[in-house]
């Protein structure tokens, strides 16, 4: 994998970077958001759920969001402000990042989407929460989806496909490259087990949200099979480090 931007390391999508007063960055292995975003880099403690957080534009009251030990940040999964000058950022190694821009309004959001999180619909979430906090509708926001294990590598049980179900997603949930969404056949037999698509289902409810499809935006770079430049849990277990994607507002 080569680098696609000037700061070494990272990793950007075209959708996002031509964006008026916005500015994001992916990273790999081998860079940090923090040379390329703006300072502060607030974060989370992610808990694998859908609770969606508004960075506090008070200073003191942010501190929480700044504290480098996981466990003293606030508990959630995605992160929304319109304050400027401050990056909001989750942390993956095969999870989904899921940047959020909404340029006219100057909002943005950092979003952590694993499943447990996509099957409770998280994405509709954080767009519910930007419309009603800055006023943001779906159809001028774009989403962006950063690297994270694909439907190649992704095999999972019975029980994340159920949930996906659950919310209308299970056609996105089994979708793989090059199949169209209506086919409704398994992904392959139930020996080899389940692939699981993430962003096909990230896309899928960006979507129902109504962010057009123009506006939607995916890296498409699994993280388990580019494990020598990019985190993947899956690949390493415990040695996996993670990697951030962060969103700015910069005007
Ligand atoms: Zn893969």
């Amino acid at each position: 994998m080569s680098d696609q931007g000037p700061e070494a390391g990272l990793l950007y999508l075209d959708g996002l970077a031509y964006l008026p007063g916005i500015a994001h960055a992916f990273e790999t292995r081998h860079g940090s958001i923090r040379d390329a975003l703006p300072s502060p880099v607030a974060r989370l403690q992610q808990v694998h759920g859908n609770t969606v957080l508004v960075l506090p534009h008070d200073r003191d009251r942010r501190l929480p969001f700044l504290e480098p030990d996981t466990a003293d940040r606030p508990p959630a999964d995605a992160l929304t402000t319109n304050t400027s000058g401050v990056t909001v950022a989750v942390a993956v190694a095969d999870c989904l990042p899921i940047l959020i821009a909404d340029p006219d309004r100057g909002a943005v959001a950092a979003v952590h989407g694993g499943w447990r999180g996509l099957a409770r619909d998280i994405v509709a979430t954080v767009l519910a929460r930007m419309a009603e906090e800055f006023g943001s509708s779906p159809a001028d926001c774009s989403v962006g989806i950063g690297p994270g294990i694909g439907p190649c590598c992704y095999e999972v049980g019975e029980e994340v496909i159920t949930a996906f179900d659950a919310v209308g997603m299970k056609d996105a949930a089994l979708q793989l490259p090059g199949r169209p969404q209506s086919d409704k056949r398994g992904p392959r037999g139930a020996a080899e087990g389940v692939h699981c698509n993430l962003p096909a289902v990230a896309t899928a409810q960006a979507r129902r949200c109504g962010v057009p499809a123009e506006r939607v935006f995916g890296l498409d770079l699994c993280t388990r099979c580019h494990s020598d430049d990019l985190w993947s849990y899956r690949r390493l277990g415990n040695a996996a480090g993670r990697m951030l994607a962060g969103i700015a507002v910069i005007r």
